[in-house]
Order: C-alpha cells, then sequence, then structure tokens
C-alpha cells in the first residue's frame, strides 16, 4: 500500500468513527425528545381532563380560566408564560435518603418515590 492509500484509509476510519459519534448522539436524541413527548402528552391529557371537570361540576368559565393562568404564572413573580420547577430534594419514605424526582423508585433500597401530586410524574 503507498502512502497515499494509506492516508486515505486513515482519513476514512476516522470518518466513519465520527460518524458512528454523531448517530449515537442522534439516537439519544431521539430518545430524550421521545421522552419529553410522552410527558407533553401526559401533561396535556392532565390539563384536559382537569378543565373539563372544573367546567362540568363547577361552572367554572374560559375567562376564569385565563385569571387563574395569570395569577399562578406571577407566583415566581414573573408573568413569562412558565410555572417555577420544583427543585427541592425528596427524601425516601423508607431509608429516607434524598432520591432523585426524576425515578419512580429509591435507588437505594427501591421503594416507589412518594408521589407528591398528580404533576411529579411530569417534571
Ligand atoms: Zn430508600
Amino acid at each position: 500500500m503507498n502512502i497515499f492509500k494509506a492516508v486515505q484509509a486513515h482519513q476514512l476510519q476516522h470518518a466513519e468513527l465520527a460518524s458512528e459519534r454523531v448517530g449515537n448522539k442522534v439516537s439519544g436524541v431521539e430518545a430524550r425528545v421521545a421522552e419529553l413527548e410522552t410527558r407533553f402528552n401526559r401533561l396535556a391529557l392532565i390539563n384536559e381532563a382537569l378543565w373539563e371537570l372544573l367546567k362540568d361540576r363547577h361552572g367554572y368559565t374560559e375567562e376564569e380560566l385565563g385569571d387563574w393562568i395569570t395569577l399562578t404564572d406571577l407566583k415566581d413573580g414573573k408573568l413569562d408564560g412558565r410555572v417555577r420547577q420544583t427543585t427541592a430534594p425528596l427524601n425516601c419514605v423508607k431509608c429516607n435518603r434524598v432520591v432523585s424526582r426524576a425515578f419512580a423508585r429509591c435507588m437505594y433500597c427501591d421503594e416507589p418515590a412518594a408521589s407528591g401530586g398528580t404533576f411529579d410524574r411530569v417534571r
């Protein structure tokens, strides 16, 4: 093999490795997007169910809903169309160690995570 072909083979191998790394990153991004879509769909379902319940059982109006959205948005002092994320740590109800809100079970003792509310699994 002459030097030109050796350089070409090296460059090709380098390009293939780079392509594989990009493919792995794309797969990771696709998995994250799928996870976010699942959370988004869960939130949309919960919100629609809540709104239907409130209209049906209590007769609330769209105007009242808009007012409450504004009040909820302002809880963190900013009218920015966002809700403040709860980041305070949770403690396992069985072993009392600090556990991530992102997991359904304690990573130390496998106890199911305490549910703080309907929206916990979508944050
Ligand atoms: Zn535990």
